[in-house]
């Protein structure tokens, strides 16, 4: 019975989460996510929850639950750090019209949380927290080593589906292209991120502060090198700040280091030539509580798939957040597995069988994440832009924005860009794919 086929995720991340639940609601009973973490502690930080994510979830029924705790965004303004000057602004209301649901501001933790308990609800699904997966064998029946977190005897476990979601320090990708005589390691992007949150309380005493914390406004203040992202979240009781500048501080520190406590003087520092308000802002942070994450990345891998494995979420396209699209991205993967492991599309359970549907998987999503993370790219080199006669042609099309022009530098907010983005149902997709293999089959 394909219902029964033994399917292992490794990682509960937003994209092992998103897998899970997808394979669950396709009619799978048997999938068992390993999650090296003892418990669900989910990251402290805002999120974007853009439309082709929400409409996923929506559909995995966890969508309400995630809405009712998030911020819409009405409009985004992008200025100069230096000034606060508005460089460009969008009035973000046609997104909804346009795609269903709303451009949305929320809580990691409730976005993981909501997928969490979706999972909870499916009896096919079993967690196993605390357990490190190691030694993965790849093949028709895939096996690996499983240690518990806290030491403790390592078990061998044997499977038929394995899908690798453990994140950009993936070491079932290391592990896959190795096998392949290939590299998998992640690089550096030469950037990195401070996640701040403010409360409310914090910045009571700023009427500058408050007004931002009370619209619904994304503001992204960018300057040479560096950038600096924020928005309400938590029904406007926290501000979520999220930045990005050179990996500067992370020099020295072993390859495999991805965050490290961070200095507020150093911080304060690199956002030297940022306007004053600004600076009260980040002033506001607590002492010891700077945390600063290096952001890792590495080419498009060669293959996502090997025998009855696959890769899922960073672990294979490991994005950079200035399009917002990670974790959509890793949840796009997850829909788009639950259509084509379906208990029917992979009805006699043969090995072949399911390579064959990874394979599909693959066609489908490599090149539109790979499009989204080299587009997050390239949005990032346009608002690290110093001066020059790049950021001269940037800033004419910005200014040409006041009196109408459609087209937006900030490639987050463009209409048509998004409508690349937003626009696509990969469920939609993936089953027209599926439709078209059954009539090739049948000729
Ligand atoms: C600053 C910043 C801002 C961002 N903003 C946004 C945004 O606004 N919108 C958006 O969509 N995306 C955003 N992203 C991207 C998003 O956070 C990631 O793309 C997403 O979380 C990736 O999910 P994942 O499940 O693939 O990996 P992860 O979340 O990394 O999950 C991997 C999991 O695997 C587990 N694991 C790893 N190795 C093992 C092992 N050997 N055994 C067992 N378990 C293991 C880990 O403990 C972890 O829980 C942002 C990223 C950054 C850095």
């Amino acid at each position: 019975m394909a219902e029964n086929t033994r399917i292992a995720i490794i990682g509960a991340g937003m994209g092992g989460l998103a897998t899970a639940l997808s394979l669950a609601k396709s009619g799978h009973k048997n999938i068992t996510i390993y999650e090296q973490a003892l418990n669900m502690g989910f990251v402290g930080a805002g999120i974007q929850l853009a439309p082709n994510m929400a409409r996923i979830l929506d559909a995995l029924g966890c969508w309400n639950q995630i809405r009712d705790e998030a911020v819409q965004c009405a409009n985004t303004s992008i200025r100069e750090g230096t000034t606060d000057k508005e460089l460009g602004y969008v009035d973000l209301g046609y997104v909804k019209k346009k795609y269903t649901y709303p451009h949305m501001v929320g809580h990691r933790a409730s976005l993981a949380n909501g997928l969490y308990e979706g999972c909870k609800k499916e009896s096919g699904i079993t967690f196993k927290l605390g357990s490190n997966i190691s030694d993965v064998h790849f093949g028709a029946k895939p096996r690996f080593n499983v240690t518990p977190s806290q030491g403790g005897e390592t078990q061998q476990v044997e499977c038929d589906i394995l899908l690798g979601a453990d994140g950009v320090k993936s070491s079932t990708r290391v592990a896959m292209l190795k096998e392949l005589g290939l590299t998998g390691s992640a690089r550096d992007s030469g950037q990195a991120a401070y996640r701040i949150m403010l409360t409310r309380d914090q910045m009571q005493d700023d009427p500058d502060l408050l007004k931002l914390i009370d619209a619904d406004t994304v503001t992204r203040w960018i300057g040479e090198k560096k950038h600096i992202i924020a928005y309400p979240i938590h029904s406007k009781q926290i501000y979520n700040i999220s930045t990005t500048q050179p990996d500067v501080n992370f020099a020295g520190a072993p390859d495999a280091q991805y965050t490290t406590k961070g200095s507020k003087k150093a911080m304060l520092e690199v956002y030297r030539d940022f306007c004053p308000m600004i600076h009260r802002m980040l002033n506001l942070v607590t002492e010891g509580e700077v945390v600063e994450w290096k952001l890792r990345v590495h080419d498009p891998l060669d293959t996502w798939v090997l025998g009855s494995a696959a890769l899922v979420g960073d672990a294979c396209h490991p994005t950079l957040p200035h399009m917002a699209q990670g974790a959509a991205q890793a949840i796009e993967d997850g829909a788009v597995l639950g259509v084509m492991l379906s208990p029917s599309q992979i009805a006699d359970g043969k090995p072949e069988t399911i390579e064959h549907a990874l394979r599909l998987y693959e066609k489908l999503r490599k090149p539109r994440a790979e499009a989204i993370v080299e587009l997050a790219a390239e949005n990032g080199r346009a608002m690290h832009l110093g001066a020059g006669k790049a950021k001269e042609e940037r800033d004419k099309t910005f200014a040409a924005m006041k009196s109408g022009s459609g087209k937006v530098p900030d490639k987050w907010a463009d209409a048509d860009i998004q409508s690349q983005i937003y626009g696509v149902d990969v469920v939609a997709d993936a089953e027209e794919l599926c439709r078209k293999e059954r009539r090739v089959a049948r000729l």
